[in-house]
């Protein structure tokens, strides 16, 4: 029977396919005394063996698709494969007890990933998880089962999981990843950034989506609705396969459009630019005519990896992308590990507020090693192309200071090591902290440029923890003090003769474009699959309009009012478009203030 669940939808796009359960596999697994124990050590080592093959395999197609750094995970699990204290119990166990092996791997990885897992260690929760996979995979051999493993899908699929780590999603199977399913998750987490990054249709925050789907099931996914229609009937796979053909003709009208700038109808310039997370998402943003690169989340490259990138590796992967793009700008966030993105290699201590904790910058000033090995590499590639460089999570002028003291280190050893970098490169500071808010006007006398990351500020303005989909009704952008913050914010920079650019989500939400014109952004950085339809928002307003109503928005108390009002208007462009479209002969509506 058909079932329809709402969630949030976070990317985009309706994909319709075979569902594909991703999860700890439950395999049924007995426990039988064997006759033959050297047998059974036999099929234990062609097991490993098998195991092996298909890793190392996994290891050389993942290099060639995505590169060497990504394929490093593999090498994880490959010493997982290698580890004397695995191998020797179940072996030991074979011989001493004689039970068959399936159940010996399998009591060994649960009772091994229980005590990881128990470890008051974040950086162990990765480690688990590499541990299952590897396990997962020797049963698989063991039992004949088939191995899900989500950067190598064997056909077409719409992924729904409880769960899915940004680390997960960034290791997707781009060609055959139809769309994907999530109980849990808010619409700014990274996993939902990095879905509409992708192109990617998702709807997240589903919380039982994973119990009624199987693999195999046709779903259909709205990313646009946010809903999800599991073994839909005839009749509304019929809808849903020509509202998906509809969506997609717009979308490639809106995409063919020649304009490369994006203009009001008075002629003022709002440049889009692109937020990207890994370089191959370099090739989205130029097909979808970004005018460079707002936000270049660079701790992407740290994911998925059991070690930490050198800083040649850091230097390559962001020249690749300052190269692609010049002239236009790159804007490279330092690293913003935490929160909700964790690497296996670093030692985070288990936090009880991760958002409020060791990330960001935080962490980056504890640990001058790595922050100094990703400023080289940024310098470094900033003869290269157009390289701006911001800091993430700034909470005040004491921080941003030390910062600066970290950065004149680094160009010190740089220009002793006779290395070129633009000793002009700019500098700025993202806004996403309420106390950065409320000190704009000095952190603007001393950076280039300032960024509002409103996914943050509206968490720790609102007090809500963006990935957490118990309270995503509350994460409201809409709401009157995050207006009054981005107000308060330009008007420090507009004070300090400095641009102030948005690059949080709100910026590719088209129904907020008129306003944070209006408020005085300057530019727009953006999930490149929002640019087409934001660029034909900033081509349908007014700038003296938009002044008008932001004042008026400025003055108002209510969220949903504000929302309100901003839908009215929205919609009153769409209509006013219609009706100037020449293929319809009506007169422009008129346009609401
Ligand atoms: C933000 O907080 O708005 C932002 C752009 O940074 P991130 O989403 O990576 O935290
Ligand atoms: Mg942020």
């Amino acid at each position: 029977m058909e079932i329809s669940i709402n969630g949030i939808g976070v990317s985009p796009g309706i994909a319709i396919g075979p569902a594909l359960t991703f999860g700890v596999q439950t395999l049924d697994i007995a426990r039988y005394e064997v006759a033959d124990r050297d047998a059974e050590l036999v099929r234990f080592h062609e097991a490993l063996k098998d195991a092996r093959n298909a890793i190392q395999r996994l290891r050389e197609q993942t290099a060639e698709q995505l590169g060497d750094k990504h394929a490093e995970i593999f090498d994880a699990h490959l010493m997982i494969l290698d580890d004397p204290l695995f191998r020797e119990e179940i072996e030991n166990r074979v011989r001493d007890e004689g039970i068959n092996v399936e159940y010996l791997v399998d009591d060994f990885i649960a009772r091994m990933s229980k005590a990881i897992e128990s470890v008051d260690d974040t950086r162990f929760r990765e480690r688990a998880r590499d541990l299952m996979d590897v396990g997962t995979r020797i049963l698989g051999k063991l039992l004949n089962a088939p191995m899900l493993c989500l950067n190598r899908l064997e056909r077409p699929s719409v992924i729904v999981a409880h769960d899915l780590s940004p680390s997960d999603t960034a290791n997707l199977d781009l060609t055959n990843t139809l769309g994907l399913a999530t109980d849990l998750s808010g619409p700014t987490s990274h996993t939902a950034i990095l879905a509409r990054a992708l192109e990617i249709p998702a709807v997240v925050g589903l919380k039982y989506v994973g119990q009624h789907a199987l693999s195999g099931d046709t779903i259909i996914i709205d990313g646009s609705q946010g809903r999800v229609i599991i073994r839909p009937n005839e009749q509304t796979l019929a809808v849903m396969r020509a509202k998906k053909k509809q969506e997609e003709e717009q979308r490639s009208a809106l995409i063919r459009t020649e304009v490369n700038r994006s203009v009001t109808q008075d002629g003022h310039d709002v440049p889009i630019l692109a937020n990207i997370e890994l370089p191959v998402e370099v090739a989205h943003g130029l097909r979808n005519r970004a005018q460079g690169v707002g936000l270049y989340r660079t701790e992407y490259l740290f994911l998925n990896r059991p070690s930490l990138p050198s800083e040649e590796e850091q230097y390559e992967a962001y020249c690749e992308v300052a190269q692609a793009l010049k002239p236009s700008p790159v804007v490279l966030r330092t690293l913003d590990l935490g929160g909700d993105k964790f690497v296996s290699h670093i030692n985070y201590a288990e936090e009880l507020n991760p958002q409020l904790g060791w990330r960001a910058i935080r962490f980056c000033l504890e640990r001058p090693d790595i922050f100094k090995a990703q400023l080289r590499a940024i310098f470094r590639a900033s003869v290269l192309g157009n390289v701006e460089v911001m800091f993430p999570l700034i909470s005040g002028v004491d921080e941003f200071d030390r910062v600066m003291v970290v950065v004149r280190e680094v160009f010190a050893d740089l220009e002793r090591r006779s290395e070129p970098f633009d000793k002009n490169i700019r500098i700025g500071t993202m806004i996403e902290v309420p106390s950065a808010v409320a000190v704009a006007d000095v952190l603007a006398k001393r950076c280039d440029f300032f960024s509002i990351g409103t996914n943050d500020l509206i968490q720790y303005s609102l007090a809500v923890d963006r990935v957490n989909e118990k309270i995503a009704h509350m994460y409201e952008p809409a709401h009157p003090a995050v207006i009054r913050m981005i107000h308060h914010t330009v008007s420090a920079a507009k004070a300090a003769g400095i641009p102030c650019s948005i690059c949080g989500e709100m910026a590719g939400d088209p129904l907020f474009t008129e306003l944070l014109v209006g408020l005085g952004i300057s530019s727009l950085s953006m999930s490149s699959v929002a640019i087409p339809m934001v660029r034909a928002e900033v081509a349908s307003i007014r700038l003296s309009s938009a002044k008008r109503f932001a004042r008026k928005v400025l003055d108002m108390g209510s969220g949903n009012e504000i929302k309100a009002l901003m839908m009215k208007r929205y919609k009153t462009r769409q209509s006013t478009e219609r009706l100037l479209d020449p293929k319809t002969d009506g007169a422009p509506a008129p346009q609401a203030e």
